[in-house]
């Protein structure tokens, strides 16, 4: 008797077991034709890995949230602002993490960023750690919080879902300012729009352009210069969060033409730019 229940526990066991398997399923056969197209996989996997699972990308986040708290209550304790005080977000890999979108596009070795309207759809961006609890803090002290974001106008209402879904705080259209079709990265207009009713204290951003366009330089040596000339500001007006993942760095700072290259020109082009150790110890 007690063999025959052993026997059906353990076939339920394996019953289960395999239900689990086929639920995983369509996973791993993303994986396997992702090997297929490997080289362009391979592109982006390490920074994607990286921002998900390294420990340091969600301390990092702290961190900042955590200073950007300190520099709330320093400018709220400290200083006669002329208007209502304002931060001014940005969304994408600032507040919000698209990082499962951009690892199943890696898997399926595409580059651009297809499918963009259906991943907003679906409202799977979750928060950075740290982000809704500091925005609410803030708003709860009296300042204003404007989502100034480079996603288009076309992607406000399911955004504004998404925001509202995770808790963030004046997720309405007066407090988003998304890009027009027509504009280009630049931001600069829209700060100067919340400008106009409200001190702007403090900007976070994953990009050198969340903060100002003196950082849009088409070279290094110069872009390196005006973060130079700026360096007091960071920490104090500017906090940058972490991406690895895509932006200006690699799009343009490698080669202009780098969006439009093979996967293995951007794997040739990458090694080129690289600073290494001059050494005859390695041949
Ligand atoms: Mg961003």
């Amino acid at each position: 008797m007690k063999k025959s229940l052993y026997m059906a526990t353990t076939a339920l066991l394996i019953l289960v077991l395999l239900t689990a398997c086929s639920v995983s399923e369509p996973k791993r056969v993303l994986a396997e034709l992702a090997v297929s197209n490997s080289q362009i996989y391979e592109n982006n996997i390490n920074s994607i890995l990286w921002f998900q699972k390294s420990g340091e990308t969600r301390a990092l986040y702290y961190q900042a949230f955590n200073l950007a708290d300190m520099v709330v209550e320093k400018t709220l304790s400290e200083k006669t602002l002329a208007k209502k005080p304002a931060i001014v977000v940005d969304l994408d890999e600032t507040m919000i993490d698209n990082s499962t979108y951009l690892a199943t596009l890696a898997l399926n070795g595409i580059e651009d960023l297809s499918y963009w309207g259906e991943w907003n759809e679906e409202m799977k961006a979750t928060a950075t750690p740290g982000a809704v609890e500091f925005l609410n803090k803030a708003v709860k002290k009296g300042v204003d919080v404007f989502y100034i974001s480079n996603r288009y106008w076309e992607n406000i209402e399911s955004t504004q879902r998404n925001l509202i879904k995770l808790g963030f705080p004046q997720a309405e259209e007066s407090h988003m300012l998304f890009r027009d079709k027509t504009d280009g990265p630049s931001k600069e207009s829209r700060r100067q729009a919340v400008s106009k009713t409200h001190d702007i204290f403090l900007l976070m951003g994953d990009r050198l352009g969340d903060f100002s366009d003196i950082f849009e330089k088409p070279d290094e040596k110069n872009r390196n210069k005006a973060i130079d000339a700026s360096k007091d500001k960071f920490g104090a007006q500017f906090i940058v969060l972490p991406n690895p993942m895509y932006g200006y760095w690699i799009d343009q700072a490698i080669d202009k033409d780098y969006p439009n290259m093979t996967a293995e020109q951007k794997r040739k082009a990458r090694i080129n730019v690289l600073k290494v150790w001059e050494t005859d110890l390695i041949k």
